[in-house]
């Protein structure tokens, strides 16, 4: 099996801030299998649960912790080169 799911799209969406998390959070199963929000078609019942939505806001999700993960790691780098913390230049006493 191929994975066709566009990874470009999962990258736009990590830059929308919450928006991933509340796609997330209305794409949930109806309690049959299908998707509460994400009709399969004018005469068929709704897509099958994950739908393909609430999965690339999954995938969202993990881009934006990597991201995140990324930031923090830059955060602390002057730890890891054994520098002080930056700080803004200040007039010696
Ligand atoms: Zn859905």
């Amino acid at each position: 099996m191929t994975d066709d799911r566009d990874h470009g799209f999962a990258e736009e969406l990590a830059r929308c801030g919450a928006l991933p998390t509340r796609i997330i959070e209305t794409h949930v199963d109806d309690g049959t299998g299908h998707c509460v929000r994400c009709p399969a078609g004018p005469q068929a019942d709704r897509l099958t649960h994950p739908c393909n939505l609430r999965a690339v806001a999954t995938e969202a999700l993990v881009i934006q912790a990597r991201l995140q993960m990324r930031k923090n790691a830059e955060g602390i780098g002057w730890l890891e080169r054994g520098e002080g913390p930056e700080r803004p230049e200040r007039g010696r006493a």
